[in-house]
C-alpha cells in the first residue's frame, strides 16, 4: 500500500492545520486502508481483524487523525457488513472502498455515555423515510459522503445511510477540539431530511444497545490498535530522546528514574498490544466473549496511552511541550481515546458486569 503521505511531518502539519486534504483520506480510501476488514467481494482488501489492528497501529503511530477517519469508515463499514441486505451492501460497500468516506452517528447533546436517550426520529413517511435530529462530535463527518445514523424508530430504534449532500443536512465542524484536530469533527443537523425506504438498515426496532453493539465493538478494537500506535511513538520519541540528550554532562538514559520512564512505557506498549491482540483474535474467531475483550482492549489500550503519552512529555521536558512535536500531539489524542467508544467509566461498569458474572 503506498502510505507515502502519511509520514510524521505531514500529521503534525495536519493537525495544525485542522485539516487532512481530502485527496489524501481518498487515496487511501480507494487502496483500501480505511475499512481494510470489507471482503473481497465487495471490493475491499477482506484483512482479518489481526492484520487490520496492525496496520490500524501503524496508521494511528503517525497520525490520529487519520486513524480517526478510519476508525469511522471501519465502523459504517462494519454496520453495512452486518444489518446491510445483500442489495444495500454491493450499493454502499464497493465506492467505501473506492474512495467515498463515511461518518457514524451515535451521540447527542443528551445522548453521550447513555444510548438509550437518543431523540433522533427516523419515519416512515410517504413510502420513504422522514429523519429528524441533532448529532453531535461525528468524526469525519466533514469529509463524508454518507453518515450512518443511529435514531429511534418505532418502539425501538433503527439506523439510516444518509447521503451528506441530501437536503436538510447540515455539517458544522467543530472548531478547534482538544486532539485528533483533523478528524474533521462535526454537528450534524437532521432537518426533516427525505429518503428512500432502502435506506434502513436491518434490525431496526430492536434497542439502540443491541444495534450499537456490533458498531461499538469494531470501534472499539480499532481505537485501542489505535492507542497502540500512540504508546510506540511516544515510546521511539522518549528512547531517542534519552539516548541522546545529555543534562549536566550526563546521558539521560543514564539516569535511573528516565530508565524507569522508558521500562512503564515499554510495559505500557506490550500490554496493549497483547490485548488488542487477543481481542483481535476473538473478533476473527467469533468468540462469544468477544464483544467484552473488545472493551478491556479499549479500556486498556486508552488508559495505558493516556499515561504512556504524559510519560514521554515528561521525558523530553521542553523539547516536546511545544505543538507540533510529536509527544504534544499524543498527550492531546491519547487523552480524548479515554472519552470515545465508551469512556473508562462506561468500560469500568461493563468490565465489573463480567467480573461478577464470571468471578462472583
Ligand atoms: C474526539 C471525539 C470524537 C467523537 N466521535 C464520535 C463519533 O464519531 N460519533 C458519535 O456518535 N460520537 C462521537 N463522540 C461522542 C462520544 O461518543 C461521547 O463524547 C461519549 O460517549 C461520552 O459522552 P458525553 O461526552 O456526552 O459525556 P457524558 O455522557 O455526559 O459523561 C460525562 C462523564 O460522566 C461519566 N459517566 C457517564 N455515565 C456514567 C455512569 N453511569 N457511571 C459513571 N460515570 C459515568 C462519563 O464517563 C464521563 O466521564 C466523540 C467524542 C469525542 C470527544
Amino acid at each position: 500500500m503506498d502510505t507515502a503521505e502519511l509520514s510524521p511531518d505531514n500529521a503534525a502539519r495536519w493537525d495544525l492545520r485542522g485539516e487532512v486534504p481530502p485527496e489524501v483520506l481518498r487515496s487511501l480510501g480507494r487502496q483500501g486502508v480505511l475499512c481494510a476488514e470489507v471482503p473481497e467481494q465487495y471490493g475491499g482488501p477482506g484483512l482479518s481483524s489481526l492484520d487490520n489492528g496492525a496496520l490500524t497501529a501503524e496508521v494511528g503511530e503517525v497520525c490520529g487523525s487519520v486513524r480517526s477517519v478510519m476508525t469511522s469508515q471501519g465502523i459504517a463499514a462494519a454496520t453495512l457488513l452486518r444489518f446491510g441486505s445483500d442489495q444495500q451492501r454491493r450499493a454502499y460497500l464497493r465506492p467505501l472502498t473506492g474512495g467515498a468516506t463515511a461518518a457514524v452517528a451515535f451521540s447527542e447533546g443528551g445522548a453521550g455515555s447513555d444510548l438509550s436517550a437518543v431523540a433522533t426520529e427516523i419515519r416512515a413517511t410517504g413510502g420513504g423515510l422522514t429523519v429528524t435530529g441533532s448529532k453531535t462530535w461525528v468524526t469525519g463527518a466533514v469529509y463524508a459522503t454518507w453518515i450512518v445514523v443511529f435514531g429511534r424508530w418505532e418502539a425501538g430504534a433503527g439506523i439510516v445511510l444518509v447521503p451528506a449532500e441530501a437536503p436538510g443536512v447540515t455539517v458544522e465542524r467543530i472548531a478547534d477540539p482538544l486532539g485528533c484536530r483533523a478528524a474533521g469533527h462535526a454537528q450534524v443537523t437532521l432537518d426533516r431530511v427525505r429518503l428512500p425506504a432502502d435506506h434502513l438498515l436491518g434490525g431496526a426496532g430492536m434497542p439502540i444497545a443491541m444495534l450499537a453493539t456490533s458498531a461499538l465493538t469494531y470501534g472499539r478494537v480499532s481505537v485501542a490498535w489505535g492507542c497502540v500506535g500512540i504508546i510506540r511513538a511516544c515510546l521511539r520519541a522518549a528512547s531517542g530522546h534519552a539516548a541522546t540528550r545529555k543534562v549536566a554532562g550526563t546521558p539521560l538514559r543514564e539516569h535511573q528514574l528516565v530508565q524507569r520512564h522508558l521500562a512503564e512505557l515499554l510495559a505500557a506498549e506490550r500490554t496493549a498490544t497483547l490485548v488488542c491482540e487477543q481481542a483481535s483474535r476473538q473478533c476473527d474467531d467469533r468468540a462469544p466473549e468477544h464483544v467484552s475483550t473488545a472493551v478491556l482492549a479499549k479500556h486498556v489500550a486508552a488508559r495505558n496511552a493516556a499515561t504512556a503519552a504524559a510519560t514521554a512529555v515528561q521525558v523530553l521536558a521542553s523539547a516536546g511541550a511545544r505543538d507540533g512535536q510529536v509527544v504534544a500531539r499524543a498527550y492531546r489524542d491519547a487523552k480524548l481515546m479515554e472519552i470515545i467508544e465508551g469512556s473508562t467509566e462506561i468500560c469500568q461498569l461493563l468490565l465489573a458486569d463480567r467480573a461478577l458474572a464470571v468471578w462472583a
